[in-house]
């Protein structure tokens, strides 16, 4: 039985029209800088050059600013710093207190509240960072950490502890004993560039830094987090996707957390990676008052896919100190999956986890649809809350007819 899910018309349910709105692709727009030439604005210099950083400039862009944003402003750069692109600042809705964008980007006072179980480093990658700045926490593949920057930082970010060095955290990777250890680590056949934001680096000093560990012939496959695209898409210019195709495989993991931020500008430049034959995926942190809502999430998934890039993670919220305001429980969490599964696409369902705290790694996390098990049968549901058996095969065994009482199972629609 296959669902259709082309109706679009006049008798279209409220909840459709707010998908589709949120799916719409817009322009960021030129917002306070109208003025500026089209070559400064789409050169990604410029914007970083112009980046929006203390109180004074915020104020003056936004006098909107609530009590608790101009406090948090005003302590922020003690824990990560405040910095946002032009570009991005123009997806903020200074009217709207709520806006989505606006809580992932503009510090408040909250950041200072922290509770008993909230860490510095939630993930504990210090803990397992053989050399400074790699963290090899999986048998097979390592984290290299190239760079403290970004180009805006997220407020919930698990490694404030370093972004921005606002705390004095003073991170200095040392890329020749970082690319030593890969080396000399046969085990290691999967390396990702995050940071901060490796995208930040020049074109030749990242064209240098993959050349390296391409080098290394048990690396058998790169990556790179990024920001990037979605905070500054202006970086991806032809040049660059021309640098990093000589790389392949190469995979990109970009993040966002809110349809409003898949722009045309960012779905341009995710076109120009993809065309460069990069996969993409998409790594969502599920945050309260941005994402947390099964109606945003699926056009976030939706949108996603219409942008070339497979959603691959939400990630529960790391114990980030300072980020309960942003926390969601996991029981949202996991309604907001209930609705994508089955829902809508396969391929637009992305794998929810929770990086266990202290450095226990990624674990999924899923709504129940095993409802029993025993050595004879699997009770499953569906995502419409019909119930199925399913007659279980001993390993290796052929299976064996059903017994009478379970009868055929009914097939349900498959993507
Ligand atoms: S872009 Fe990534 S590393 Fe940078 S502040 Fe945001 S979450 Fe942290």
């Amino acid at each position: 039985m296959h669902h259709d899910t082309s109706s679009a018309s006049d008798k279209e349910p409220p909840s459709s029209r707010l998908l589709n709105s949120l799916k719409e692709f817009r322009s960021a727009g030129r917002g306070f800088w109208s003025d500026v030439s089209d070559s400064d604005w789409n050169d990604w210099t410029w914007q970083l050059k112009h980046r929006i950083t203390t109180l004074e400039q915020l104020q003056r862009l936004m006098p909107t600013l609530t009590p608790e944003e101009y406090a948090g402003t005003t302590l922020a750069n003690q824990k990560l710093a405040l910095a946002f692109t032009p570009y991005f600042f123009n997806l903020i809705d200074p009217a709207d207190e709520n806006c989505p964008i606006r809580w992932q980007v503009i510090p408040r006072l909250e950041e200072t509240y922290t509770a008993s179980w909230e860490m510095a480093d939630p993930c504990g990658e210090d803990s397992h960072s053989p050399v400074p700045g790699l963290v090899h926490r999986y048998p097979d593949r390592v984290l290299m950490l190239v760079t403290d920057r970004c180009a805006s930082y997220c407020r919930y970010c698990t490694r404030s502890r370093l972004v921005s060095n606002a705390t004095g955290y003073d991170f200095h990777p040392e890329f020749d004993r970082q690319i030593e250890y890969i080396r000399r680590s046969p085990e290691v056949r999967d390396v990702l560039l995050s940071g901060g934001d490796p995208l930040l680096f020049s074109d030749d000093k990242l064209d240098h830094l993959l050349s390296r560990l391409r080098a290394i012939p048990h690396v058998e496959f790169l990556r790179i987090g990024t920001r990037i695209p979605v905070f500054l898409p202006q970086r991806i210019t032809p040049a660059f996707c021309a640098m990093l195709r000589k790389y392949h495989p190469l995979f990109i993991s970009i993040h966002s957390n809110h349809p409003r931020e898949l722009t045309t500008e960012v779905r341009d430049a995710l076109g120009r990676l993809a065309d460069a034959g990069i996969p993409l995926g998409n790594q969502s942190v599920l945050l309260r008052h941005v994402n947390d809502d099964p109606q945003v999430m699926k056009a976030q998934v939706q949108k996603l896919l219409m942008c070339r890039v497979k959603p691959y993670y939400i990630y529960q919220c790391d114990l980030i100190s300072g980020s309960a305001h942003l926390r969601t429980s996991v029981r949202q969490g996991l309604e907001v999956m209930e609705k994508l599964r089955g829902h809508t696409t396969g391929y637009a369902v992305p794998q929810y986890v929770i990086d266990a705290p202290g450095g226990g790694g990624k674990v999924p996390v899923a709504p129940d649809y095993v409802l029993s098990r025993n050595a004879d049968r699997v009770v499953i549901r569906n995502y419409e809350g019909e119930i199925f058996e399913y007659p279980e095969a001993e390993d290796g065994t052929p299976l064996t007819p059903a017994p009478r009482e379970i009868g055929e199972p009914e097939l349900v629609g498959k993507d």
